[in-house]
């Protein structure tokens, strides 16, 4: 019996070692193996302040999901903005295997390739629910994967914010020329309409944006709407809450994932982990529209006026909007593949929901008040 016993403590002691080498090094730290599925422990780099218990809590899902699928044998710990690595460098981090995994937005990176904003999202495009048809049933994570894989990563959509705000102004902004000069914060292709319209345009991670806009750095920013803007205690630094949040319909947050790691994953724990991205992109649309409607009711209780976009810059953003799609298709082979299956998918679909589902939205939204 002693020298059973001898044995069993030597192996752990064995797989002990193995671990702290396998902890030191590199990506994918295999570590021991009890059964048939590894002990993994991962990293998870975010885009997000841990504040936010929305956008960050798509993260947490992901990581927490895994971890009860796999009886604790697969652990991701997540980490926000600016503690591995600043939210806007993300990707860096995954496709260099500082992390094995993260959470970010897609279109913090078109300076590498402008059609990763369609994995997100784009302005005058799709809706949640829309995005969602494209991605899962429509061709949409097919072209964004292929995207993705030229950097060594696979990507799952893992979070939807719904329908943006239109942002927060320290002054009203009635006319196109009140937009020329002003410095505004709002990445992806929104920020490059903008910047068309006359906008000085500016992109800082979302831990960065009250202090520039309170302090005067930028005249205007936008988040994603009344229960973050709220809790980065936007209000309190501008005064004018705009609307519709024109160029985010409805934006995909996306989990990458380093494509060398992946692929050393057992195949069940490769389904845990799609499944765990797949409620956390649920889970977090339905978490948003849950938490808005009482975040804009205590915004406008305490003092935020809102105020809604102009025709004339509505008209003159989906006009500069087109002409940057045109622009961009033109000299990219990638963007123009993604962009004529995107347009296709988005006629076609956006037929269907004028047809029948704005129908009861314009009647609900006559009577319901
Ligand atoms: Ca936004």
């Amino acid at each position: 019996m002693k020298r059973r016993k001898f044995l069993e403590n030597t192996a752990l002691g064995a797989a002990t070692t193995a671990a702290l080498v396998g902890c030191s090094g590199g990506t994918n730290t295999q570590t021991t193996s009890t059964g048939d599925l590894p002990t993994l422990r991962w990293k998870m780099a975010t885009s997000w302040p841990q504040s936010l218990d929305t956008i960050f809590g798509g993260a947490q899902t992901i990581c927490q999901r895994v971890s009860d699928m796999t009886d604790g044998r697969f652990t991701i710990k997540p980490f926000a903005a600016g503690e591995i690595v600043p939210g806007t460098q993300v990707l860096d981090a995954v496709q260099g295997g500082t992390v094995e995994c993260g959470h970010t937005a897609s279109y913090y990176y078109i300076g590498k390739n402008p059609a990763l904003a369609f994995a997100t999202s784009v302005p005058f495009g799709l809706s949640a629910q829309q995005q969602n048809a494209w991605l899962y049933h429509g061709g949409g994570l097919e072209a964004i994967q292929k995207i993705y894989s030229d950097f060594g990563i696979i990507n799952f959509p893992a979070g939807n914010t719904g329908t943006q705000m239109g942002g927060w102004f320290k002054r009203e902004i009635k006319s196109l020329a009140d937009l020329k000069g002003l410095k505004m914060r709002i990445p992806g292709l929104g920020g490059k309409v903008m910047d068309s319209l006359g906008v000085n345009v500016q992109v800082l991670p979302g831990n960065e944006i009250f202090l520039a806009l309170e302090r005067g750095a930028i005249d205007a920013a936008e988040w994603v709407g009344p229960y973050d803007d709220q809790k980065l205690g936007l209000n309190k630094a501008a005064k004018f809450y705009y609307n519709p949040g024109w160029w985010e319909p409805g934006p995909t947050l996306d989990a990458l994932v380093n494509q060398e790691a992946w692929d050393k994953l057992p195949k069940a724990y490769q389904e845990i982990f799609k499944t765990a991205a797949f409620e956390a992109n649920i889970n977090m649309l339905a978490k948003y529209d849950a938490l808005n409607g009482k975040a804009l009711k205590e915004l406008v209780d305490s003092g935020t006026q809102l105020a809604t976009y102009s025709q004339e810059i509505l008209i003159a953003a989906q006009k500069a909007t087109v002409e940057l799609f045109e622009e961009n298709a033109g000299k990219d082979a990638s963007f123009k593949e993604v962009y004529q299956q995107w347009q296709k998918f988005r006629e076609e679909v956006s037929q269907w929901y004028q047809i029948n589902q704005l129908k009861l939205a314009e009647f609900m939204s006559k009577t319901d008040k």
